[in-house]
Formats: C-alpha cells, sequence, structure tokens
C-alpha cells in the first residue's frame, strides 16, 4: 500500500503593515476553507520579517479582526521576528553549498536592467563570480537557475525560467534584514505546511521559493494562488491605495461578499443571520474547483464604495 498522504497543514500569513482589508479577508477566507474542508489544521504566521515596513500594532489589529470574524487558527501564532535564528541557519546552509553570493550592486547600477514579474530588476550577473575590486557586500544573492514548474489548482500549469524572468535575487539584505522569500520557505517547512493558498500577486515569488525549497532540502507544498482583489483602477487593495479596513462592514456581510467574490456565493438569508450559520454553510459547499481562474478581479459592486 503507498504511503498515506500527510495531513492537510495550511496557512495564513500576513504581513502587519496595516489593517485587514477586504483583499486579505478573501485570503484568509480561501486559505481557512481550504484547510477546513479537508479537515485540516490552519495556522496563522505573522510576516513581520520587514522590520522597517512593520506597521506598530498591526499585528494585534490582525489578529482581533480575524477573532472578530471567528476564525480559529491551530496552535500559537507564529512571529516571524522570533525566528531570526532560523533563517540565519538557513542562510549558512546556503552559503556553505555555494548557493549564495555577495552582491555589491546598488538600485541605481541595476536602473538599466529589465523588469522582472513583480517589478524588481532582474539581476544583470555583475557580482556572479565575485565583488569588483574595492567593492563592499550590499546583500546577498541566491543564484537563479533553472525552470521551476508547478501545477497551481487555481491558476494551473505555471512555469518560471529563473534567469530569464528572476535572476540572481536577494536572500540577506544590506540591512542585515532576511528577505521575504527565504524567510516564507523556511516558515512553511518548519511549519510543516503541506498546502499553500494565498493571493495571486505571489503567484510570481513561487518560483523562486521552489527553487530554495530544492536547494535547502525541505519539501514543496501544494500551491493554489486566489484572484486579487483590485479596486476600479486595477489596483491591488493595499495600505498604498487606501483600502478600508474590513471592520468599517458588518462582518456577514463581509464574509459573504468575500464568498462570492471567490465564486461561493452564500444564500441571501445566511448573509444576515448569524456568522457561525455562515461559516458552517462555507465550510459544507467550500470547492477549490469553483475559484475563479484568474488572477485579479474587481469587488463586487455595493463594497466597491465602501472599500476603497
Ligand atoms: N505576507 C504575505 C502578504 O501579506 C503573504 C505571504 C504568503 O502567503 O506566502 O502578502
Amino acid at each position: 500500500m503507498p504511503p498515506a498522504p500527510p495531513p492537510y497543514i495550511g496557512r495564513f500569513a500576513p504581513s502587519p503593515t496595516g489593517p485587514l482589508h477586504f483583499g486579505s479577508l478573501v485570503a484568509a477566507i480561501g486559505s481557512y476553507l481550504e484547510a477546513r474542508s479537508r479537515g485540516g489544521r490552519w495556522l496563522l504566521r505573522i510576516e513581520d520579517v520587514d522590520a522597517p515596513r512593520t506597521v506598530p500594532g498591526a499585528a494585534d489589529a490582525i489578529i482581533a479582526t480575524l477573532a472578530r470574524f471567528g476564525f480559529d487558527w491551530d496552535g500559537e501564532i507564529a512571529w516571524q521576528s522570533r525566528r531570526l535564528d532560523a533563517y540565519r541557519a538557513a542562510f549558512e546552509q546556503l552559503r556553505a553549498a555555494g548557493h549564495v553570493f555577495p552582491c555589491a550592486c546598488t538600485r541605481r547600477e541595476m536602473a538599466d536592467s529589465a523588469l522582472a514579474r513583480d517589478g524588481s530588476r532582474i539581476y544583470p550577473g555583475t557580482c556572479r563570480k565575485g565583488l569588483p575590486p574595492g567593492r563592499s557586500a550590499h546583500a546577498w544573492r541566491v543564484r537563479a537557475q533553472g525552470t521551476v514548474t508547478f501545477d497551481d489548482r487555481v491558476q494551473g500549469r505555471q512555469e518560471e525560467d529563473l534567469a530569464r524572468d528572476v535572476g540572481d535575487f536577494v536572500v540577506l539584505r544590506g540591512d542585515g534584514q532576511f528577505a521575504y522569500q527565504l524567510a516564507v520557505v523556511v516558515d512553511d517547512a518548519a511549519a510543516g505546511v503541506t498546502d499553500v493558498v494565498r493571493g495571486a500577486d505571489l503567484l510570481g515569488s513561487t518560483g523562486r521559493q521552489i527553487h530554495l525549497q530544492h536547494l535547502l532540502g525541505v519539501p514543496t507544498p501544494g500551491y493554489a494562488h486566489l484572484p486579487v482583489v483590485v479596486n476600479a483602477a486595477g489596483e491591488k487593495l493595499s495600505k498604498q491605495t487606501l483600502a478600508a479596513p474590513i471592520d468599517v462592514l458588518p462582518q456577514g456581510t463581509a464574509l459573504a461578499a468575500a464568498l462570492a467574490f471567490l465564486g461561493h456565493p452564500p444564500p441571501a438569508e445566511l448573509a444576515h443571520g448569524p456568522l457561525a450559520g455562515l461559516w458552517a454553510w462555507a465550510i459544507a459547499n467550500w470547492k477549490l474547483e469553483r475559484v475563479p481562474r484568474r488572477t485579479q478581479a474587481q469587488a463586487p459592486a455595493g463594497l466597491a464604495a465602501t472599500l476603497s
């Protein structure tokens, strides 16, 4: 008999850069329902590795909002700011194996390089063979090579040629901060996460994360990237686009709208009843195959005005 597959472990991993908005609620709900409908665990991790971007009080506000919505996460909340030793150990492992190199290039020096999908510059390879004389390291980059393919459970087959599409990418910044790409891989592996369900804005990060998983010798989870909520101008809802905190809406209204956005419009009477009824319906009816296969969509018309 083949070995039983590992029990499902999902997670929601918000960055505490502002309050929970409709876009982040959608990601929380998708990952939560997929975990619960498969009888799995659902973990909560606060991604505060990027200290300069972390807004004081935002993590607590996000946690309180999730609790008010009735999300019940399993185990202790993980905090990236407390896991720097684990990131350091992973970095040392990469360094010992020759997978990373110090880089002296400044943003300005790379300004002519092509843009990657996420808007960063594709590294031209200047310091790959060693630092130019007299220059010191600004950052450490991991060598990006090979093609990564994966079957995203919402978006379908994805393929990324790392050298062409991304280039050597930063894992340790000049200011001593470990990059999100490294932290997320180390944390998902440590927590035994089997399935990542998150916003499609991170689709372009997945190739780098799978590459790091291979280099570190940790398993690759399954991936499902949900459509991202955009405003009328086509911008992702975020602190920068001034998306309103989701707390401005009654919870049932927000939850029902997020479910509809994810292809699961609940019966109208449930949206106005107790939250528990809506959750029970959602867990019983959730099917990832019903999530629209697109990377972005506008918030439902009625909500758009309140939210952006
Ligand atoms: N912290 C990331 C964000 O808030 C999500 C990371 C992930 O789910 O992998 O966009």
